[in-house]
């Protein structure tokens, strides 16, 4: 504990925070970092509680709460208060593969965990964690480590969004020769065509990406696998193969006029508005400019479309969302260190109410038709209300209509944030993987080896979607179970 009066004699200070007015202007990242001493000030905050719940990555109350990673936060932190940087660094890497992704876009479960938010202000584990390994980068500190002694067995990895890339990553350290496979243009999965570039700079994946190859790692973009390459294939020429495929298939409400022209699902819009951001395409695919957009979500998915929406000149834009509003503060059956179930009001809402003067966002309230003018393309939406009530059958609350409660919203573009429904069925089908019932790829429970001989799978194709965290955490158990079964254990 580097400063046992930190927490009393320091108060919270995060990243700042370009103004909404002005960063809507650009598709820039929009938290400059503090200055080292404000910076170590932060750290000496952290109290290296006896238990420190922020790195313990349990469920409390039916949610996880604390880092996944179990990131040694309270070491790294008196580690920065002592200005060893470097040995901060050396702390961190050891459980995060990325904390450039993490220090972006982590929720920071661990702060929702930590001691000093119980009756105050959380320590800024999330923001310390980008300031050590940005220190890293600059100081030249992240070189590549090359293994010194290879094993002679290659692993074929389908995927490359943060589980593959750390399945990837833990294999090629454990001296194993990795192929990663991936069917965009560039490496990264959400990471790179999905969380937009103001949230995770572009360039950054890239960085990344670089030294992977500089350390042995092979990728290879534009390939298909079930399609361009065959399960067989791979399986003949690889000792193993680890499916990292994402949960891809988007959640479609199937409503009358869902034909119409001008709908899209909210990961293919942003991808569009990446590859322009990018320099890929001039312009993007699918723009917001000028047009009156609806999302269907309410959700951060949603939230990252209202940002995208406002920065290429919408002329409004709402989010729906079905659920009632969740309460502004804890309450009294959330109690810390659960995970804090109270309504976040994000980026891209916040941006909204800057430039439209309201909250994008209206609760308990959902599609039912959508509206086409004669050439078929999208010009309204039709909206219902919903109530909670209790379906006796199950005994669980669920969405019921309100009678004559629907109205006709103007709308030319429609995004659908709905979630996700689990894996692409044809990755699973060419590697013979059964599907669980909720879509995603099947293992015991706690395993990621698959029933198919050689074959294991990690991140959101496993778990569902879920968080970049999480998509790290499995790929290095995963490559934990591959490496066993590589080498004979
Ligand atoms: C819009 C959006 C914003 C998000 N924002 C955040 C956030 O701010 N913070 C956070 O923690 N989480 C966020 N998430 C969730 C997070 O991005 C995911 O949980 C995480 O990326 C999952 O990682 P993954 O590696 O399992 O899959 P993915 O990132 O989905 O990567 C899967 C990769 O596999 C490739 N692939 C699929 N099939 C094949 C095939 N047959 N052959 C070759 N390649 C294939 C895909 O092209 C893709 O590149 C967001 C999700 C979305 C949709
Ligand atoms: S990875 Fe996320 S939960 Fe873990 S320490 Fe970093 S910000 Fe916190």
């Amino acid at each position: 504990m580097g400063k046992p009066t930190g927490f009393l004699e320091y108060d919270r200070v995060g990243n700042g925070s370009v103004s909404p007015e002005e960063r809507i202007q650009n598709f820039s990242e929009f938290h400059p970092p503090l200055k080292k001493e404000e910076r170590v000030r932060q750290a000496a905050r952290c109290m290296n509680c006896g238990v420190p719940f922020c790195q313990s990555g349990e469920n409390f109350g039916g949610m996880f709460s604390g880092c996944p990673l179990h990131n040694l936060i309270p070491e790294w932190n008196d580690a920065v208060y002592n200005g060893q940087w470097r040995e901060a660094l050396c702390r961190l890497l050891k459980t995060n593969n990325f904390p450039e992704f993490t220090g972006r876009v982590c929720p920071a479960l661990c702060e929702a965990a930590c001691t000093c938010g119980m009756n105050g202000q959380p320590v800024t584990v999330h923001d310390n964690e980008l300031s050590i390994i940005e220190e890293g980068y600059a100081q030249g500190w992240m070189q590549p480590r090359i293994p010194a002694v290879r094993s002679g067995k290659r692993v074929a990895v389908v995927g490359s969004g943060p589980s593959g890339l750390a399945v990837a990553d833990q294999l090629n350290q454990r001296g194993h020769s990795v192929t990663v496979f991936e069917r965009d243009t560039r490496p990264g999965g959400l990471l790179m065509f999905g969380i937009p570039n103001m949230k995770l700079d572009k360039q950054v994946v890239e960085r990344r990406i670089r030294l992977m190859e500089a350390e042995g790692i092979t990728f290879r973009t534009g390939i298909n696998v079930g399609v361009d390459v065959t399960a067989e294939q791979l399986l003949a020429n690889y000792d193993a193969v680890v499916l990292c495929c994402g949960s891809r298939l988007p959640r479609d409400p199937a409503v009358p006029g869902r034909d119409a022209q001008g709908v899209y699902f909210a990961v293919e819009y942003l991808t569009a508005a990446t590859r322009a951001v990018i320099g890929e395409t001039d312009e993007p695919a699918i723009s917001a400019r000028g047009k009156q957009v609806i999302i269907i979500g309410g959700g951060d998915t949603g939230n990252d479309c209202v940002g995208t929406c406002i920065r290429q000149g919408c002329q409004s834009v709402i989010q729906l969302e079905m659920m009632p509003k969740l309460p502004d503060s804890r309450a009294e059956n959330n109690p810390w260190p659960q995970w804090p179930r109270v309504c976040k009001t994000d980026y891209g809402q916040e941006e909204a109410a800057a430039v439209f003067g309201k909250d994008p966002r209206h609760y308990q309230i959902t599609v039912k038709e959508i509206v086409k003018d004669p050439d078929g393309h999208i010009n309204a939406v039709v909206t219902v209300l919903l109530q909670p009530e209790k379906d006796h059958a199950s005994g669980r609350m669920v969405m019921k209509e309100v009678p004559d409660s629907t109205e006709c919203l103007p709308c030319d573009l429609l995004l659908i944030a709905a979630g996700f429904v689990g894996c692409e069925p044809y990755v699973a089908e060419s590697f013979g993987v059964a599907r669980s019932p909720r879509g995603n790829l099947q293992t015991e429970a706690g395993r990621y080896a698959t029933e198919a001989p050689k074959v294991f799978c990690a991140g959101d194709a496993h778990r569902g979607q879920s968080l970049v965290v999480w998509a790290i955490a499995e790929g290095r158990a995963c490559a934990a179970e591959v490496d066993a079964f590589l080498s004979k254990y």
